[in-house]
This record gives structure tokens, C-alpha cells and sequence, in this order.
């Protein structure tokens, strides 16, 4: 990907912020400006909606890293995984805060907010969203694990600002 791009997408990227179609309702991420599974695809030109995801999916499959690419290094081994969100899109990302052994087909994971790689002597460190199990992050009140309400006091909201100046 060229540099100008990575830019021009990265407050999308961060966010993960995608588009869904007014028409058949289908979510994509990263955004398309057009629907390509709707009969009349050149319909949905220019009326793509926005639409964030909740950054809550499951792993449809996933390899273990030995060998880094350039600027991976210090992380090997690790797992990259296809993560199927919960909206539809499929992204593909690193699996951190586990045991790459207990990485399985399925495993419900939340997205968070970490340093992906630094690049090179000038230090340029860049940010992206991993997956993380979604028994080891923490929950919001309003959608606990497992369908039981937490109590208000113990329950706590991850700061995807404060990980990201961490
Ligand atoms: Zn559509």
C-alpha cells in the first residue's frame, strides 16, 4: 500500500469505520463506494452509508507467524487471523493476549488499539487495531459477557484513546 493511501484511510482504519448499503443492507469494511452484490449494483453509487463496527467477531482461520516480515520481528511468533466480524466484513489481523496454542477456529474476540510495528531508525511506529479474546478485554456495562449484567461498580470501559497514546 502506498503511503499516500495508508494515510488517507487510517482515521477509517483506526475506527474501524466501514459503509453498509441502503439497499441490501450488506457491510463492508474497509468502505466501498459501491455495492458489488446488489442485482442493480449502480444504484447504491453515492448512497453507501457509513457504519461502524463494533470490533466484535469470531476467528474463521488463522496461521502462526514464525518468520516476520521487516519491522515484525520483535513480535514472532504470533498469530494472524481472518476475523469474521459480527456486522459481516472479514478482516484479517493479529490475535494477541493469548497463547497462540489456544488460538482456535471460532474463538470470539474484540478489537483493540496497539502498536502494530515501528518502522526503521526513525522510529515511525504505527497503530492498528488487533483482536484480542473476548474474555481477557474488558466490557462494557451495557453488553457484558456471556449475557449477564455486570455490577455498575466493577464494570469498566476500554479507552481506545488512552491505548492508543500508550
Ligand atoms: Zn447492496
Amino acid at each position: 500500500m502506498s503511503i499516500a493511501r495508508f494515510w488517507r484511510e487510517t482515521p477509517r482504519r483506526y475506527n474501524l469505520g466501514g459503509c453498509r448499503c441502503p439497499t441490501c443492507q450488506t457491510v463492508y469494511f474497509p468502505p466501498r463506494s459501491v455495492c458489488p452484490v446488489c442485482v442493480n449494483h449502480r444504484r447504491s453509487i453515492g448512497r453507501m452509508e457509513p457504519f461502524q463496527l463494533s470490533g466484535e467477531g469470531e476467528v474463521v482461520t488463522f496461521t502462526l507467524v514464525h518468520e516476520a516480515a521487516e519491522g515484525f520481528e520483535m513480535q514472532v511468533p504470533y498469530v494472524m487471523a481472518i476475523v469474521r466480524a459480527k456486522e459481516g466484513p472479514q478482516l484479517t489481523a493479529a490475535v494477541v493476549d493469548i497463547d497462540p496454542a489456544d488460538v482456535k477456529i471460532g474463538l470470539k474476540v474484540r478489537a483493540t488499539f496497539r502498536k502494530l510495528r515501528e518502522e526503521g531508525r526513525a522510529g515511525v511506529i504505527h497503530y492498528g487495531y488487533k483482536f484480542a479474546p473476548m474474555d481477557a478485554t474488558h466490557h462494557p456495562p451495557d453488553r457484558p459477557a456471556g449475557g449477564t449484567r455486570l455490577p455498575a461498580t466493577t464494570a469498566t470501559t476500554t479507552t481506545v484513546g488512552s491505548e492508543a497514546r500508550a
